[in-house]
């Protein structure tokens, strides 16, 4: 039987460049757009057109630019955004108004200082309006998961009748738990007129880190959209991240029986990009596209990998498009892979000439937690020069070579053992603080050449968008 397939909509020029830090410009939303039509997502929301010209660019060029996957463009339920998102839309090849509405009672006294009735009128009237211009046409409750559900459902009803072909539930604030937003999708599913004529996305928040798991719960219960954003980017604690609902699926078939166009082998490469474009670094442990995702440093962990991977890995780093795997020199490294990496520096030593640079090796990584490749060549050499029986092999060990972390160090690149790395690979984004020390750029493995080596000027118009700070 065929697995239904899940339309992945990118979220991560829009509500990813709302974060804190990470604005981007028209000439980097359009070199990560391209980055994502390579990583086979379906949407891609562009912008929010009216929100600044810069947003309504944007929109624009990647529309003009980019032709395979649907360009989406955020617009307020009223008749100014519509037309304003419309204009960018000129001459693009798939075009989506996704119009949004806030509809619990909070934000509709509070913020929007409507009723009920008129939210439910003025969602109709902006989606009717919407379906004039385009066919394709995406309505969002904001902060569905606080709203009325019986409220929720009239809405969904309403947009669906004036011609929304897709409706969005998002979890604006990220309050929602995976079984509870399960259950709003079904019953939506189970209580909306015309709702299995459209298709159900989900939108989650990321603030109880649950983002991703009431992502999958969504789609558990029907929904068959998810949006998402590369490195989980987005409004506070962000949102559902891309590669994590893609790789879940694609790890667990057996228990997410669904398909995405993703093609997995470009997400690291995109993660890349957007932490290179807004100098906002990936989190080190960050499932998937994080500098340790695929590291091991512990021996036992680093003797298992060596021997099999599939011992301490559910999936391969080349299948999300990481050269290799990291086999961190660290303290808890055994001889195994230190020998290998001996190895791969050119250098194959007997058991005792081993045992004596092991030895250094764990005093030394002691002292600078990681051990890169060029301290151990320098330990090499000791031993080397000096053979096994020098009485005071600490020495170098001890001696100025080696400086204290805190002080050469301060955030040590891993070096990587892995069979056939790359040691002068690096991952980005690790920026040296230490009192003297030169600024380590970040670097970019896979995709060098975005700007085609001219360099983009920053610009931030970010504060140009301060109103428009809310969005689902
Ligand atoms: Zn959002």
């Amino acid at each position: 039987m065929d697995r239904p397939r899940i339309t992945i909509f990118d979220t991560t020029l829009r509500d990813g460049e709302q974060s804190p830090g990470c604005s981007m410009n028209v000439q980097e939303k359009l070199h990560l757009a391209q980055q994502l039509d390579r990583l086979g997502v379906d949407v891609i929301e562009a912008g929010f057109p009216i929100a600044s010209d810069g947003d309504f660019e944007a929109v624009q060029r990647i529309a003009a630019l980019v032709r395979r996957p649907i360009i989406a463009g955020l617009a307020r339920a009223c008749k100014g955004d519509v037309d304003r998102a419309w204009q960018a839309f000129q001459g693009a090849a798939r075009p989506r108004i996704h119009v949004f509405l806030a509809t619990s009672d909070i934000h509709l006294k509070y913020k929007l200082r409507i009723t009920r009735e008129q939210c439910l009128e003025q969602a109709r009237d902006a989606v009717r309006h919407a379906k004039t211009l385009c066919s394709d046409v995406e309505f969002s409750p904001e902060d569905a998961t606080r709203t009325d559900v019986a409220f929720l459902c009239q809405v969904v009803e309403a947009v669906i009748a004036a011609g929304a072909t897709t409706v969005n539930i998002p979890d604006t604030v990220g309050y929602t738990m995976p079984e509870e937003y399960g259950n709003l999708i079904r019953t939506l599913r189970e209580k909306v007129a015309g709702i299995g004529e459209v298709t159900i996305s989900t939108h989650c928040h990321n603030d109880l880190g649950l983002a991703v798991a009431n992502s999958l719960a969504g789609v558990q219960q029907g929904a068959r959209q998810v949006e998402c954003t590369i490195n989980g980017i987005g409004e506070r604690a962000g949102n559902a991240s891309l590669e994590e609902i893609v790789m879940a699926m694609r790890v667990r078939p057996d228990r997410y029986r669904y398909e995405t166009a993703v093609a997995s082998e470009h997400l690291y490469p995109a993660s890349q990009m957007l932490a290179e474009i807004t100098r906002v670094p990936v989190q080190p442990n960050k499932a998937i596209t994080g500098r340790n995702a695929f590291a091991h440093e512990a021996g036992i962990h680093q003797d298992g990998m060596l021997k099999n991977p599939l011992t301490y890995e559910i999936m391969t780093p080349q299948s999300v498009g990481v050269p290799d795997s990291r086999l961190v020199l660290g303290k808890h490294s055994g001889r195994h892979a230190l020998a290998l990496r001996c190895e791969q520096l050119g250098h194959k030593f007997e058991r005792r000439e081993l045992d004596e640079i092991y030895r250094k090796f764990v005093v030394l990584a002691d002292r600078i937690k990681k051990v890169q490749d060029s301290h151990l060549l320098e330990l090499i050499q000791d031993v080397s020069r000096g053979g096994v029986n020098v009485s005071n092999s600490d020495d170098a060990v001890q001696s100025k070579k080696f400086p204290p972390a805190a002080a050469s160090l301060p955030f040590p690149r891993a070096a990587s053992a892995a069979a056939g790395a790359n040691p002068n690979e690096s991952y980005p984004a690790q920026v040296s603080r230490g009192a003297g020390q030169s600024q380590v750029r970040p670097s970019c493995p896979a995709p060098a050449n975005w700007f085609g080596g001219v360099s983009v000027p920053r610009t931030d118009h970010h504060s140009e968008q301060e109103d428009y700070l809310w969005g689902v």
